[in-house]
């Protein structure tokens, strides 16, 4: 009879501590862009180094495809998303409720995790297009991007600033960004605008299989938008980056970053940071955009909503700040 009771106990105990042991695993799930930019690569590197560490922190992560920065702020917010990679510009908008965030006020629990690459403004033409400039898209056909991306919140700003409409083009595409390279080489489109890193698959593909052409964006709106806002940078897409791109392309741009909201559990933010500058090394080789990281910049760097607790506990372990 004792041993009966006994092995009923056991089985019971057994039975009770695998949902235990189940429950502990928690799922973390980060918002990129499409498979062809270098959000997607960026979550696909950050969720491999944490994933190499499952059994000490218990996380698994894993990425998903969307449409790009808005979407991914706005999807962290519903709670549907734990983390996304979002240009600096917009999560400036987002933290303080303006431009393509006036109708949702600002997002106080948005919380910034880390800067990533740069991200220059990249307009690219068809190599028939006859395009030097981009004043030379005016009455030709244009992708100016999703709506959910950080790329068309960006083109906005920038036609805005030049005193364009949408109407200025004969066509403006919102195509996503895995679309307009064929789009452009099928002779669709004349040209497209992509804030992404460099490089990047996305603009390698029509380079080489149509001979596609980087155009600068330079003059005198884009001075005032690097003077009157803290996120714009000038940047210079090098020489000889892309096939049939010898020239170096001067443009302007923002910083890719990492964000999250203050309801994702501190613990899980500090593991991710970890993950990622535990094994910097290694981190920066999985993607050719990540060569140039300092760590140092990236933890202060383009970040204009409030650390994640679990964030800056790690880095001021690490005496990055204070
Ligand atoms: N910056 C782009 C956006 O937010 C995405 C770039 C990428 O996927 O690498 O729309």
């Amino acid at each position: 009879m004792k041993r009966i009771t006994f092995g009923i106990a056991f089985a019971v105990a057994t039975a009770f501590s695998a949902p235990v042991a189940v429950a502990q695993q928690k799922f973390v799930t980060i918002g990129t862009g499409g498979v062809t930019g270098v959000y997607y690569a960026a979550g696909g590197a950050i969720c491999r180094l944490v994933n190499k560490d499952r059994a000490k922190h218990g996380i698994r992560c894993s990425v998903e495809s969307t449409g790009g920065s808005v979407f991914n702020i706005n999807t962290i917010k519903a709670g549907e998303l734990d983390l996304g990679v979002s240009q600096s510009d917009v999560m400036y908008n987002a933290a303080k409720g303006v431009k393509q965030f006036k109708d949702s006020g600002a997002y106080g629990d948005l919380r910034a995790v880390m800067s990533l690459h740069p991200e220059p403004f990249t307009v690219v033409a068809r190599k028939e297009a006859n395009v030097k400039s981009f004043a030379d898209f005016k009455g030709k056909k244009f992708n100016v991007g999703n709506p959910g991306s950080g790329t068309r919140a960006s083109m906005e700003e920038i036609l805005a600033e030049m005193n364009w409409k949408l109407s200025d083009f004969s066509l403006a595409s919102e195509l996503k960004a895995d679309e307009h390279g064929p789009a452009l080489c099928d002779g669709k489109i004349d040209g497209f605008f992509y804030a992404v890193g460099h490089p990047s698959a996305n603009i390698q593909d029509p380079t080489t299989s149509c001979g596609a052409k980087l155009v600068p964006l330079t003059g005198p709106a884009v001075e005032k938008m690097v003077k009157d806002w803290p996120f714009y940078a000038k940047v210079t897409i090098p020489a000889g980056l892309y096939p049939n791109n010898p020239q170096a392309t001067e443009t302007f741009g923002v910083l890719a970053t990492l964000v999250s909201s203050s309801k994702v559990p501190a613990d899980s933010v500090y593991a991710i940071v970890k993950a990622v500058f535990d094994n910097f090394e290694e981190f920066k080789k999985l993607h050719p955009a990540f060569g140039h990281l300092k760590a140092e910049e990236m933890v202060k760097n383009g970040l204009s909503a409030p650390l994640h607790d679990g964030a800056a506990r790690y880095y001021k372990e690490k005496g990055w700040i204070k």
